[in-house]
């Protein structure tokens, strides 16, 4: 089933891809650097760490993995492939 959001145009997300990002709590300080780069608002803090609120809208894109110099993401590509497609490519 394909899913889409009218905040993203062109944008389609085929359900069922899994838990493809992980936090690590003991790692996590805190320092908001993944919700201040996730395009999707993905992340919340709670208690001065970061929580996953929904990955409905995630780009995929792994900029958070990037950005978290705790190594507290761990992030891998959804099961089959992508959940995520543009029509841009
Ligand atoms: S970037 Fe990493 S350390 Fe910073 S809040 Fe996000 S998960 Fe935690
Ligand atoms: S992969 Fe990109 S869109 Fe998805 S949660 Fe990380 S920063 Fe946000």
């Amino acid at each position: 089933m394909v899913r889409t959001s009218d905040k993203f145009p062109g944008v389609e997300w085929v359900e069922g891809t899994g838990d493809f990002i992980k936090i690590n709590d003991e790692k996590c300080t805190g320092c908001a650097n993944c919700i201040k780069v996730c395009l999707g608002s993905c992340f919340e803090i709670i208690s001065q760490k970061a929580h996953i609120k929904s990955l409905e809208t995630c780009m995929e894109c792994a900029s958070c993995w990037y950005v978290c110099v705790e190594g507290a993401i761990n992030f891998n590509w959804p099961q089959g492939g992508t959940g995520y497609k543009s029509e841009w490519g």
